[in-house]
């Protein structure tokens, strides 16, 4: 159940306002939401376990000004928070870890809570990458596989235990009795453009009441299959897997910047439409086929992993800041921004 919009309304509006802090659990892009909270002189607040600790000290520009410690990062310590003037962050880990419990967290959470009930179910997903127009893959019967399709788990597991399947025979052998996805396996270049949409201001590309900003590119690098080729090689065999294990920068033709652009601006006017918004980072997931058609499989209504890549900006921030712009830091400008001119209850559930 998620936390009803009108009590985090009166959380915010009890809030000081000239001491907001940016909090979030030390695990999948903190280092850079603390560091660019930092860039914008705001305080942080970092959630770890003890043994965690020690990995963000390692990085002083990057480790938050305040740690609460928890023994297990599933706990989000909730009304510490609020009594800290805290926005959560959600990121990755955050949303994998505390599962339906971040719904139902009594704390400002950037963004729009609502979002984490369509991105964390499969079929809600889809319909919304389809009311905005994007093209998707093809969901596949498990009794009617007549292409090479790729099986998924359910979750955001980075690709974990996924495999291609070639026919449903081979489907049941591996995973009879499962509840997994099967997807047309697309063939062609990985994009996974980052986003951040800003209901603040229309000075830039417009999309709904205000706009997107294309912050940056990504690609993941993933285990077995990206090395692929050094094991055919070396005349190994091997079955292909699609766990993440790392991320690297992608710059994409210019030609086609205009087709990333549109694709942002369609999800946040569906996202509108569905349920009432996407304030904050978003990032998709697309193969660019051979014909220069992109299509996505994944919709991210939080900062990714890859932004990463960039904690002093992305070779697309170079031309909308004159400063080194991370995602971590156009998370706490936009912030910064709203609690000046008294719109935190805009980006905010
Ligand atoms: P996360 O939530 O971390 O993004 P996930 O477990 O939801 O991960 P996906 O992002 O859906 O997994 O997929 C993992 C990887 O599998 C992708 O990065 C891509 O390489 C590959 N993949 C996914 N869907 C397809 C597809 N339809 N065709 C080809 N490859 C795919």
């Amino acid at each position: 159940m998620l936390v009803p919009h009108e009590k985090i309304r009166q959380i915010l509006s009890a809030y000081d306002k000239k001491k907001i802090k940016i909090a979030t659990i030390c695990s999948h892009t903190a280092l850079q939401i603390f560091h660019g909270a930092r860039l914008e002189g705001i305080k942080t607040i970092g959630i770890t376990t003890q043994k965690r600790r020690k990995v963000y000290e390692a990085f002083p520009l990057g480790k938050p000004d305040k740690f609460i410690e928890v023994d297990d990062l599933r706990e989000v310590p909730a009304s510490e928070l609020v009594d800290e003037n805290a926005i959560l962050i959600p990121h990755g880990s955050l949303v994998e870890y505390s599962g339906s419990k971040l719904e139902e967290l009594a704390v400002p959470i950037l963004g729009n809570r609502h979002s984490l009930l369509w991105e964390k179910d499969r079929k809600k997903m889809f319909e919304w990458l389809k009311a905005a127009g994007l093209q998707v893959p093809a969901t596949i019967e498990p009794d009617k596989i007549d292409r090479p399709c790729i099986v998924k788990l359910p979750g955001a597991k980075g690709g974990r235990g996924y495999r291609v399947v070639h026919s449903s025979e081979e489907f049941y052998e591996k995973f009879g009795g499962m509840n997994v996805t099967v997807q047309e396996y697309l063939i062609g270049v990985r994009v996974y453009p980052h986003y951040f949409y800003s209901p603040l201001s229309k000075d830039g590309y417009r999309a709904s009441e205000g706009k997107i900003e294309l912050i940056g590119i990504d690609r993941r690098f993933e285990s077995n299959i990206d090395e692929a080729y050094r094991t055919e090689q070396a005349g190994l065999s091997f079955t292909p897997s699609f766990t993440v294990v790392g991320n690297e920068l992608l710059v994409i033709r210019e030609s086609l910047l205009e087709d990333l652009l549109e694709m942002g601006k369609n999800l946040v006017e569906a996202a509108d439409r569905l349920f009432g918004g996407i304030p904050g980072p978003f990032c998709l997931e697309t193969i660019c086929d051979e014909n220069m058609q992109f299509f996505a499989f994944e919709v991210s209504a939080r900062i990714v992993a890859g932004t990463n890549i960039y904690p002093l900006g992305s070779p697309y921030t170079a031309y909308l800041y004159p400063e080194p712009m991370s995602m971590g830091r156009r998370i706490a400008r936009e912030i910064k921004l709203a609690s000046k001119a008294n719109k935190l209850q805009k980006i905010v559930y």
